[in-house]
């Protein structure tokens, strides 16, 4: 008889995100994206919400603008000293996605600026100043 303990522990609850956190740490910033065509579509979709056929990982320019953020000044993440900033970013192909502002120290983001991806570690997506 199973019962919780006998879960695997290593089980990956989200094969997708793991995917995309895996191939952004290569340098590789991915997005999902019709398999028929439709173009890109949100990080949640599983499936393509104009057609409903499968959605798949492309490549995508790693180039967007700040559509909004938030100065996080306690300690959620332990590889995160506060405070930092969370970025909303929405990228040049039009889906949206939630990184972590790399370039603390410089002059303050606004919301429209240009921003670039730069790099991932830890499960942590980083964007910069473009
Ligand atoms: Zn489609």
């Amino acid at each position: 008889m199973g019962s919780r303990l006998d879960d695997e522990p290593t089980k990956d609850v989200n094969p997708v995100v793991s995917e995309i956190l895996r191939r952004a740490k290569t340098g590789e910033l991915c997005c999902l994206s019709c398999a028929a065509g439709c173009g890109a579509t949100d990080y949640a979709a599983r499936i393509c919400p104009l057609c409903g056929k499968p959605v798949e990982l492309r490549p995508v320019s790693g180039r967007g603008r700040i559509h909004s953020y938030s100065v996080f000044h306690a300690p959620f993440n332990s590889k995160l000293p506060a405070p930092y900033t969370v970025l909303l970013v929405e990228l040049e192909e039009g889906p949206r996605l939630a990184v972590v502002f790399d370039g603390e120290g410089g002059p303050p983001q606004k919301v429209g600026d240009a921003v670039v991806f730069s790099g991932a570690d830890d499960g942590i997506v980083r964007f910069s100043m473009a």
